[in-house]
């Protein structure tokens, strides 16, 4: 049996990404840039004022106040060919525009009398002020941004700014989820007894569009070869396979067996964890087949803790796992050494520190303390029980902000 941190080893040194393709600016946002990206010119890329005001000679106002003559007027947008701020001149500027030959200061409107004819600056003058030197933000032939940045707001202004349309990012792999089980209906038909809603394929999908993937719903194996070896046969297609259920050890649970039928190689089952023993992880040539087990809440937490972080390093993300942060316990925990157990919990922070509280009840049938969970705590396989004030590695399930 694989330990937890080795089964998340073996996971990420299979996954990379799926390659590149060039997308329109907007579409950009939320993925990973492919390549660094230099500055095709100067930003700025003439100098401008970063007022509205009066641009000036300093060396005419070395004594304040002092009185010039308004020679010109350079508005946004003018591009201020043949304007010279002579000696004893100023020109009015507006914020943005080109400043004028002869200028090397502007002066903010606020410091002076608004004249029109004349204006008469109230303030001391240096050189330099409030000029935006051409190449100051960045420099032409400079990398501006880098591979393996997101793409944010920030990141589609400065690309904009170099009229980039379009970027290079790494393609978003297709997910194909497949739900296991004779029990199992769609959403939509009122179970009956015996009858389970395929409930895992829903937030399957949803798990796997929160990380920028692409899911792509199989629907259900039922519990027989033929089913199996169809379906199965159609995830392998995609670029990743997510498989929920049919890899425990009862007579009826097919997945690692047809998948081994289909040429897959199995990496792993069996994880030192609790929950999500039973995981599976093959390849079926390059791509990554992820065999979870059925219970919702083992199905969603390994998701997060091996399928998420897998994604996220194909869609070219470089920090691929949650930071872990120290929580203190506000109640014991009752563990066995020998496994990993993952526990969720409810989070306060008083005074700047982390105080955690189980969700509620942690068997894996339970759903209810999965949808109250705000972090998950990783207990270390060879702990045992933790009292209340000790302290816990834990990380933020989802948004934290996002739960009250
Ligand atoms: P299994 O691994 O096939 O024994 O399934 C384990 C448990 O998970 C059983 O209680 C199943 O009914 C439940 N389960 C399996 N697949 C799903 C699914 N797609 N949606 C919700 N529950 C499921
Ligand atoms: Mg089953």
């Amino acid at each position: 049996m694989l330990s937890f941190e080795q089964a998340r080893k073996v996971i990420l040194e299979h996954c990379c990404p799926v390659g590149i393709e060039h997308v329109g600016l907007l579409d950009s946002v939320g993925r990973v840039l492919a390549h660094d990206i230099n500055a095709p010119w100067d930003m700025p890329l003439w100098d401008n004022s970063a007022m509205d005001g009066f641009a000036v000679r300093s060396s005419d106002c070395s004594q304040t106040p002092c009185t010039l003559k308004v020679t010109g007027y350079i508005p946004a947008g003018d591009k201020g060919d043949g304007i010279i701020v002579q000696p004893g001149c100023a020109v009015r500027i507006m914020t943005g525009a080109p400043t004028p030959v002869g200028c090397d200061a502007v002066v903010p409107v606020e410091e002076t009398d608004d004249g029109r004819l004349e204006v008469t600056l109230l303030q001391p003058v240096s050189k330099g002020q409030h000029i935006r030197v051409r190449g100051e933000d960045v420099s032409s032939g400079d990398v501006f941004v880098r591979a393996g940045a997101i793409v944010r707001p920030p990141e589609i202004n400065i690309l904009a700014n170099f009229g980039k349309s379009l970027v290079a990012v790494y393609r978003r792999p297709l997910v194909a989820i497949l739900s296991t089980g004779d029990e199992l209906i769609e959403l939509g038909v009122t179970p009956g007894p015996g009858e389970i809603i395929n409930s895992n394929a829903l937030s399957l999908a949803a798990a796997v569009a929160e990380t920028g993937c692409i899911p792509l719903m199989l629907g259900i194996a039922r519990d027989n070869r033929e089913s199996h070896l169809e379906k199965l046969r159609e995830g392998l297609k995609a670029d990743v396979l997510i498989t929920s259920a049919g890899v425990s050890a009862g007579d009826r649970d097919l997945v690692r067996d047809i998948l081994q039928e289909l040429g897959a190689k199995q990496l792993f089952w069996k994880v030192g964890m609790k929950p999500g023993g039973p995981t599976a992880f093959s390849m079926f040539e390059a791509k990554p087949v992820f065999s979870l087990p059925g219970n919702p809440v083992s199905t969603m937490i390994t998701f997060e803790e091996f399928v998420r972080p897998a994604l996220l390093k194909m869609l070219g993300h470089q920090q691929v796992l949650r930071p872990l942060f120290k929580a203190v316990l506000r109640e014991e925990l009752q563990k066995k050494p020998g496994k990993v157990q993952i526990i969720r919990l409810r989070l306060e922070n008083e005074g700047g520190r982390w105080f955690a509280s189980s969700a509620g009840n942690q068997q894996t049938a339970i759903l209810r303390t999965m949808v109250d969970a705000q972090a998950l705590a990783i207990l270390p396989a060879d702990s045992g029980n933790f009292a209340a004030g000790d302290e816990v590695d834990v990380h933020f399930y989802g948004n934290y902000c996002d739960r009250t």
